[in-house]
C-alpha cells in the first residue's frame, strides 16, 4: 500500500493541486495538519483534503481558525491571516477542522502535527527535541510536519542517540533498522529554501519513503493573496521558501 504524505498545506491551493497531479498512483492520503492559515485558500484547501482522506490530524493554525486556541502569541502577520480565515470558513469546513483528531495511528505510523509529546504546539527541529520524543510513541515511526521543513530523525536500537538523515529526493530511502521520526515538509509554505512544494510517498510494504518536490504558480497564490489584503510578507516568502 501506498501513502501519500502531505503537511502544512496553509491554503494553497495552488501547491497542493500540483502536488496531487505531479504524485505517482497512491492508495491513501495522510495529512499532518495545518491546512489552513497564511493562505488565499481556506475553504476550498479544507474541501479538498476532506474529499481526498479521513485520514488528517489537527495543526495550531487550523485550531486558530476555528478559535479553538489561543492566537495572542502569534506574530502579527500569522494573526492577521488566522483572523481572515476565521471570518471566510464556511460552517462545513469550520466543523471539518473542529472534528480533527490530534493524532492517528495507521499501520505502524503515528501520526501528528508538532510532536507525539505535544502535538499541536512543539517543533521538532533539532535532534534534541526529537530524542526527547521518542519515548512518546509505542510504534516504529512517527510522522511530523510544523517545521516546514524536510527531515529525518532516527533512533538506533538500544541506543538514546538520534541521528539527523537529511533526504534525498527522488529516490526511496529504506527505513532500516531503528525508530524514525518523518517530516515530509510543507506542500504550501516551504521554510528550507526550496520554494518547490514539499512531499513523501510511502511504501508500507516496502518500508520506503521517497520525498518529492514539485514547482508550483507561485504567482497565482501571491496575487490572490493580494486581492485578499493579506500580509506582503506572507505572500513574498513563498518566493523564496522561507
Ligand atoms: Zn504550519
Amino acid at each position: 500500500m501506498r501513502s501519500l504524505v502531505i503537511s502544512d498545506i496553509h491554503s494553497n491551493l495552488a501547491a497542493l493541486q500540483a502536488v496531487l497531479a505531479d504524485a505517482p498512483s497512491f492508495d491513501e492520503v495522510w495529512c499532518l495538519g495545518d491546512v489552513v492559515g497564511y493562505g488565499p485558500d481556506p475553504n476550498e484547501c479544507t474541501e479538498t483534503v476532506k474529499e481526498l482522506s479521513p485520514r488528517c490530524v489537527a495543526g495550531n493554525h487550523d485550531w486558530a481558525a476555528i478559535n479553538k486556541l489561543d492566537i495572542s502569541d502569534f506574530n502579527p502577520d500569522a494573526m492577521r491571516a488566522c483572523l481572515w480565515t476565521r471570518e471566510r470558513l464556511s460552517a462545513a469546513n469550520w466543523q471539518f477542522l473542529a472534528d480533527l483528531g490530534e493524532c492517528l495511528i495507521e499501520q505502524g505510523f503515528t501520526i501528528v502535527h508538532g510532536s507525539p509529546r505535544y502535538p499541536i504546539w512543539e517543533y521538532i527541529s533539532h535532534p534534541y527535541s526529537a530524542e526527547q520524543n521518542f519515548s512518546y510513541f509505542s510504534t516504529p515511526y512517527c510522522l511530523v510536519g510544523h517545521t516546514h521543513v524536510p527531515l529525518m530523525f532516527r533512533q538506533q536500537t538500544g541506543t538514546q542517540d538520534v541521528e539527523v538523515v537529511v533526504p534525498s529526493i527522488g529516490e526511496p530511502i529504506v527505513l532500516t533498522e531503528g525508530r524514525w521520526i518523518i517530516n515530509p515538509g510543507s506542500v504550501g509554505q516551504p521554510r528550507d529554501g526550496d520554494p518547490r512544494a514539499s512531499y513523501m510517498l510511502l511504501d508500507i510494504e516496502a518500508c520506503t519513503v521517497e520525498y518529492r518536490r514539485v514547482p508550483y504558480d507561485i504567482e497565482v497564490t501571491q496575487r490572490k493573496m493580494k486581492e485578499c489584503g493579506l500580509p506582503y510578507r506572507l505572500a513574498m516568502r513563498l518566493t523564496f521558501g522561507w
